[in-house]
């Protein structure tokens, strides 16, 4: 189908760019991602937005140490619409609101905080830092917070130089699945 065809593609001539900061490639931190999505019993529209949070860092041409030049990139609002043109907002909330969900964990979960990378302490300033009290309890209240936070933990793990992971086409069949679910649905 269209999505995994145009995904597969922009993996195939983009996934190879950094991941802002990290040791590892825009492709191997989707994989990573996706695949710690399977190990924690997600279904399948968490996993395809674990695989496919960043896809908005393919889409553009900004370069990799954008958050180092002090600006915020804002990868996950281009990421959105290229997702809600395939798929349901099972796939494209959480997508969307994973770095809103960094702000709240670094509200609600100091050790969470304390455990960002580097690259990610940085971002979290230029995202607007940690969430206050009222912003927590608002987001923790909006449909696909909870998916948002999960998503945000895989990714957060999915960093690991040299990690062997099951590679895209190993997703194809759940993209598929995701993309006819949501041509069928009534708009
Ligand atoms: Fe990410």
């Amino acid at each position: 189908m269209e999505a995994y065809r145009t995904i597969a593609a922009l993996f195939a001539v983009r996934g190879g760019d950094a991941y802002y900061g990290e040791a590892v490639s825009q492709r191997e931190h989707a994989l990573q991602c996706a695949d710690e999505a399977v190990r924690d019993g997600a279904p399948d529209a968490l996993v395809a937005a674990a695989l496919l949070h960043d896809i908005g860092h393919l889409l553009h041409q900004l370069p990799e140490d954008i958050a180092e030049q002090g600006v915020d990139a804002r990868h996950e609002a281009a990421g959105e619409a290229f997702l809600r043109r395939y798929f349901g907002p099972e796939v494209s909330e959480p997508a969307r609101l994973h770095v809103e969900a960094k702000r709240y964990l670094c509200a609600v979960d100091p050790r969470y905080r304390a455990a960002l990378s580097p690259a990610s302490v940085r971002s979290l300033e230029l995202q607007g830092g940690a969430m206050d009290a009222d912003q927590a309890r608002a987001f923790a209240a909006r449909p696909f917070a909870d998916d948002a936070v999960r998503l945000r933990r895989w990714d957060d793990a999915a960093k690991v130089v040299g990690k062997a992971v099951p590679e895209i086409d190993a997703y194809q069949e759940i993209l598929d699945r995701m993309e006819r679910q949501n041509s069928a649905r009534p708009k």
